[in-house]
Parts: C-alpha cells; sequence; structure tokens
C-alpha cells in the first residue's frame, strides 16, 4: 500500500483545427508535468466521432497510440504507413524532428494519445517507429480476474518488445466485475492510472471516468478493485526522469531557444522534420501557432508543496 495518491481530473480540450474531436486531458496538469518519462495524457471517446490530423512535428518525444476501439492510419516523415487497431501500439520516436499524419479510417474512436518525453542522451538521435501487437495475458495471482495486454515495457509476465529510452512500462488492464487484486509493480517507478470505463478503486481510494491517480515510487504493488460492471484502466509509469523539460505545442526541449529553434524550422520546412507523404486532407500541414509573448520557463516535475 502507497502513503499517498494524487488524483488528477481531466479537462476538456477541443484539439480544433481540422480535428473534431474533443479529448479529456490529465498530463500535463497545473500539479504535475511527469508520470516516470510520460509527459502528456489525451484520453477519448467512446464514440469520438473521427480524427483528421493533418502532417505535424514532433521533437524531443515518442508518441504512443493506443486504441480501445476504431482505426487510425499514421503517415510519417520517415515512410513509415501503418494502420492500428485496438490491441496494438503505434510508437513513434521523433528525435530531432519528425511530422507525421492521423485520420481515423472508421467513426467510434476511443482510446488514449500519449507523449514519452525522451532524455537527454538520446533526444537527438533518429527517428523511430514500432508496431506491436499486445497479447492479453491472465494476472498471475488474479484468479482469472483481470488481464494485461502490455504495450510498453514489462508487467505480469508480459512483455513488450518496442524501443523505450528509460525503464518504463504501460499496460491495458481488464477487471471483471467485483475483482480485487494486487498488481505488482516496479518499486523504483512512479505510476499512474487512467479509469477508461466501469468502475475502480487504487489502493481504496475511487477514481472518476478518465481521472489519473498518480502513485510514488516505493510500492511493490497496487491493490486495483473494481464494481458491478468491471472496470477497463490504463496503467503507466517508468522511472522518473530527472530532467526539466519545456513543453510546447508538439515540442518537448529543455529551454525557450530550442522551441524557437523548433518553430522556425517547421514554419521554414526545413529537412528537420521532413514531410508527409500520400495525406490527402484538406491542409497540407498544421501551421505553428504564434509563440507566446513569456519566455518559456522548463516545468518542475511536480509542484512544489503538492
Ligand atoms: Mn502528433
Amino acid at each position: 500500500m502507497t502513503d499517498a495518491i494524487d488524483v488528477l481530473s481531466p479537462r476538456e480540450v477541443p484539439l480544433g483545427g481540422v480535428r473534431s474531436m474533443t479529448v479529456r486531458r490529465t498530463l500535463p496538469h497545473r500539479d504535475r508535468t511527469l508520470i516516470g518519462p510520460w509527459c502528456f495524457v489525451d484520453h477519448y471517446g467512446p464514440s469520438a466521432a473521427s480524427m483528421d490530423v493533418a502532417p505535424h512535428p514532433h521533437c524531443g518525444l515518442q508518441t504512443v497510440t493506443w486504441l480501445f476501439e476504431g482505426e487510425v492510419e499514421h503517415r510519417d516523415s520517415a515512410g513509415n504507413v501503418q494502420t492500428i487497431r485496438p490491441g496494438e501500439v503505434n510508437l513513434m520516436t521523433s528525435g530531432a524532428g519528425i511530422c507525421h499524419s492521423e485520420v481515423s479510417t472508421t467513426t467510434g474512436l476511443h482510446g488514449v494519445q500519449l507523449w514519452i518525453a525522451l532524455p537527454d542522451t538520446t533526444r537527438s538521435a533518429g527517428r523511430g517507429f514500432d508496431h506491436f501487437g499486445a497479447e492479453s495475458v491472465v494476472i498471475p495471482d488474479s484468479n482469472s480476474m483481470a488481464t494485461a495486454r502490455v504495450f510498453i515495457g514489462s508487467l505480469a509476465g508480459a512483455h513488450s518488445p518496442v524501443t523505450v529510452h528509460t525503464p518504463s512500462v504501460g499496460a491495458e488492464i481488464r477487471l471483471a466485475a467485483y475483482s480485487s487484486i494486487d498488481l505488482p509493480v516496479t518499486p523504483d517507478f512512479e505510476h499512474a492510472v487512467l479509469l477508461d470505463s466501469g468502475s475502480v478503486s487504487v489502493d481504496g481510494v475511487a477514481l472518476g471516468h478518465g481521472d489519473l491517480a498518480c502513485i510514488d515510487p516505493g510500492t511493490t504493488s497496487l491493490r486495483l478493485a473494481s464494481g458491478s460492471e468491471g472496470a477497463r484502466i490504463l496503467l503507466i509509469g517508468g522511472e522518473p526522469l530527472r530532467e526539466d523539460i519545456v513543453m510546447w505545442w508538439n515540442f518537448v526541449a529543455r529551454d525557450h531557444d530550442e522551441i524557437v529553434a523548433a518553430r522556425t524550422a517547421w514554419e521554414a520546412q526545413s529537412d528537420r522534420f521532413g514531410a508527409v507523404t500520400g495525406y490527402a486532407g484538406p491542409v497540407d500541414r498544421l501551421p505553428a501557432p504564434a509563440m507566446p509573448q513569456v519566455h518559456l520557463k522548463p516545468r518542475k516535475a511536480r509542484r512544489s508543496g503538492s
């Protein structure tokens, strides 16, 4: 059992542009920037209408797409084209720069979009892309009441081969009705549990729909308990990333000037981000917003005092 659990409530964010979806965002949060290396959590659906995100740039991060329902086609400037379906993960590594488009090929989307901040040692390395279908495994000692699909790292005896740059974990977990399990976790990791559907408590703390429960390092198991509808949750975690990051628009960097340089390179259509071929949407690429008037400062991993 853990000392304290911080529950972050989502805020609704309309994605704007040609996107028609509203998402529930829990990271970054005013009280918290990182869970391990995870720096961004958007949750959408069920029955989100559709997604059409024109080519846009990323740097300093990996994007992780995980769906509960629907299909999305990914195209990137490294030449990867990959349709993703429920139970599969698309993981795109930006290195110093990449751009991609995402277009749903069905309606009724339901899933998450997550980012992992790259550590300083590899954040300027090359682009990469992994796709993996995660098998559903029964969580040991759960009396078959709980299953997991592990899409990052290792959990419950299952392992994902996709490339990550700091020790981390990501998994979808399903609990049958009235389950109560102790899920073994890595004590060095920070963890967070997102409630997608049904009802769940984490170490006795009940979550609302879309809430993100944050658990400090130092625990060896999480007690997960579901109600009459069972639960579908997402677990993310990892070793704390002991680096202060600056996040702005689609970029993760270390200071204001790096953000300005990334924005300038995207607006100049430089080779740093490359180009997507085969995207047939209404605009060729998303323009960067104007820089804010303020000098961007690194975000602390957690707000002091919280
Ligand atoms: Mn993106």
